[in-house]
């Protein structure tokens, strides 16, 4: 990922894949020109890497100029006018190749039609490394596409993004998402994990989504998923992972402009770990860190039975189910912390102390990432 001023931009199309279409684009041209020497025309800034690199393939002699956009602004302040200069050469009788790095609207290439009206060139031909079919609005052929690409801003091999980038050897796209800081709050039932999110949420403007309380929200107003997820909490069990993941992936999508999530009680399973990393990674983003907080069995049953005179839980209410959602945490859960590991992503604080105290340990975890 590189970030260009305020924005970031992940990796989209590779050095040798822009060197293959453009070796591609090099053969059609040759094979239809035959033994003419066509003027290649770059349009400036854009083109440059393109017209470079193109040339160098190009199995026989040709010429190469460049011409520029330049903008003017329109009668009205909001009009901006673009207009292509510098074409100073005759050209009349010659076969031209207008090289494009990208065409999108179709703009540019109504203004190349335009200056070329009246130069009386044997043969003007488009060709264009990328090419955005659902952002174009002309009609005019377009000869030769290296790469189609979606309608979505990239940068590098020549495109800026104001000024920046043109100099990257391969192209970025713009991601989707801007930056987020996604956390994963973990450990065993009765850590403090809830409470912690708490604090943490309006401190680092995060949405906190623990799946423990949507599926008791989902009980208390009897849905079809309440209904199904009781049976299992009931008992202390988990619910089955695919029907956790669907409702995670729902409650991430109801917070598309989060600043990033805190997940509280999710992943459980390494399902659904592999689940929330294609679910960060739809939204061009990542999960940070699983910052666990580490408490002794005992602590946790004294705490939990404690909390079950208030929380009207269920589960909070019996020995029996406490202890045996803590041996779940250690059979099905706790086997997460060598996927964060093995992504140097794991930190582990001391769960034991006073509210404060372990905020001010998870804060340190988090301002340092
Ligand atoms: P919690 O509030 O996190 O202690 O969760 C209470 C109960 O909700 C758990 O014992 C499970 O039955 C269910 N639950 C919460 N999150 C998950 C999850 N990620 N996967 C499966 N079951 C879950």
């Amino acid at each position: 990922m590189i970030k260009l001023h305020d924005k970031y931009f992940k990796p989209f199309i590779s050095a040798q894949a822009i060197d293959s279409a453009l070796a591609k684009m090099a053969d059609e041209i040759a094979n239809d020109i035959g033994d003419e020497i066509p003027v290649f025309i770059g349009i400036l800034n854009g083109s440059f890497m393109v017209v470079s690199d193109f040339v160098k393939k190009y199995p026989k002699p040709c010429e190469v100029t460049f011409i520029k956009l330049a903008s003017y602004e329109g009668v009205k302040s909001s009009e901006d006018i673009q207009r292509l200069i510098g074409l100073t050469q005759d050209l009349s009788g010659r076969t031209v190749i207008i090289l494009e790095d990208i065409i999108d609207t179709g703009n540019t290439l109504a203004e190349v039609h335009r200056i070329f009206k009246n130069e009386n060139v044997k043969v003007l031909k488009i060709a264009t490394l990328f090419y955005k079919p659902e952002a174009y609005k002309k009609d005019f052929k377009l000869h030769y596409v290296g790469i189609e690409i979606p309608n979505k801003f990239i940068v590098g091999y020549g495109l800026d993004y104001d000024g920046l980038g043109r100099d990257i050897p391969e192209v970025y796209q713009i991601k989707e998402t801007q930056h987020m800081t996604n956390l994963v709050l973990f450990g065993p039932p009765g850590a403090g994990k809830g409470t912690q999110a708490n604090f943490l949420k309006g401190k680092y403007n995060l949405v906190h989504i623990s799946t423990g309380d949507v599926f008791r929200y989902n009980i208390k107003n009897e849905t079809a998923l309440g209904m199904l997820a009781k049976s299992y909490m009931d008992k202390g069990e988990l619910v089955p992972d695919q029907v956790t993941i669907d409702m995670l992936n729902a409650e991430v999508e109801k917070n598309a402009d989060a600043n990033g999530f805190i997940f509280d009680g999710f992943p459980r399973t390494n399902a659904q770990a592999d689940a929330l990393d294609k679910l960060m990674d739809s939204k061009d983003s990542q999960i940070n860190a699983m910052i666990a907080l580490e408490v002794d069995d005992e602590i946790l049953v004294k705490r939990l039975l404690e909390r079950g005179k208030t929380s009207g839980r269920a589960d909070d209410a019996d020995e029996a189910i406490i202890r045996n959602r803590i041996t779940e945490y250690y059979n099905k859960t706790a086997i997460l912390k060598d996927y964060y590991t093995d992504q140097d992503k794991y930190f582990g604080v001391d769960g034991v102390g006073s509210i404060e105290d372990i905020t001010v340990r998870l804060s340190t975890v988090i301002d340092n990432l």
